[in-house]
């Protein structure tokens, strides 16, 4: 009888996805017998989806938009980043208890770290205040930033962000220049062609930056963008979203297995799945 064990994500839409590759290579580099697929599930369907998995004895789940509340919902029981966020990426089985967590903000964090970037003590500007922004928020709160300068576009929801962690405030492009770090976490750049940029397209004015700073775009299609383009050429060090991609995953696997996937074999993977796109 097959041993097999089957993880899988779910999200609307999923054809686009780097995670069945990603996810996929690391369970063979791993050389256990586990597959992971990915399900498009309709808009208000998480709860259905989550009753499949007990049903179907799914061994573990990633959930991407627009199911992460949802989900939050539907499971036994959150971790504290799911709870402080409402949201969950990730599917776990304690014992015969679902688990929802959150993992994109602590991979974040890892793959700053990767990079050789501290948090403790830096004072952050994070551009937007979405689901992604959000997770990244939380993290650096508990990752122990002195000051988090939050700048949107629509008001209240940087102001809702702020209430994520004491260090957090609503921000201006006053703050940048002096801040250590400033991410892109908005979705300001995804998909526009680099050397055909316009201003507009650009989450700040790249002149602010410069070489004492570490400078983070979340948006990893195009992998270099604009900004960080530009970032680079101020002096800047630029980090682009796959780190933070790749160690969203590799938690989320470590949540399932018990153990830390190669995250060099899930990046090969990633960058292959998006040279084919
Ligand atoms: P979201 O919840 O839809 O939030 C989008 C954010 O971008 C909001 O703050 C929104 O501002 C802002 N925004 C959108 N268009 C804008 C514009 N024209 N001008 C100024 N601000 C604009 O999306 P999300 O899930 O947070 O994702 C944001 C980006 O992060 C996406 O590009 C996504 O691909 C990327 N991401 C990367 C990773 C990773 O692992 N690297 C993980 C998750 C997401 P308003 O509040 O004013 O609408």
């Amino acid at each position: 009888m097959s041993r097999r064990r089957v993880a899988a994500l779910i999200g609307s839409p999923v054809a686009h996805s780097l995670s069945p590759a990603i996810h996929q290579a690391a369970f063979d580099a791993a050389g256990v017998d586990w597959a992971y697929v990915a399900f498009d599930v309709a808009p208000g369907r998480a709860a259905a989806a989550i009753d499949a998995m007990r049903v179907l004895g799914l061994a573990g789940l990633s959930v991407t938009m627009p199911h992460k509340h949802d989900v939050a919902a539907a499971v036994d029981r959150l971790d504290p980043a799911a709870e402080a966020l409402g949201s969950v990426n990730t599917v776990s089985w304690h014992q015969d208890e679902l688990v929802g967590s959150s993992t994109d903000g602590a991979g974040f964090v890892s793959s700053l770290a990767d990079d050789g970037v501290d948090i403790t003590g830096a004072d952050v500007v994070v551009i937007g205040a979405g689901g992604a922004a959000r997770s990244v928020i939380d993290e650096l709160g508990r990752a122990g930033a002195a000051s988090v300068s939050i700048i949107n576009r629509t008001a209240e929801r940087a102001e809702s962000a702020c209430r994520l962690t004491a260090v957090a405030s609503v921000g201006s492009v006053d703050d940048i220049t002096g801040a250590d770090i400033v991410i892109n976490a908005s979705s300001v750049g995804m998909g526009v062609d680099p050397a055909a940029a316009t201003a507009d397209q650009l989450p700040c004015d790249p002149t602010l930056l410069h070489a004492e700073q570490t400078v983070v775009d979340l948006v990893y299609h195009p992998l270099q963008t604009a900004w960080l383009r530009r970032a680079e050429q101020a002096g800047a060090r630029a980090i682009d979203g796959l780190g933070m991609l790749i160690h969203q995953a590799a938690l989320q696997q470590q949540a399932w297995l018990g153990e830390r996937p190669d995250v060099d074999v899930m990046r090969r993977a990633a960058l292959a799945a998006l040279a084919a796109q």
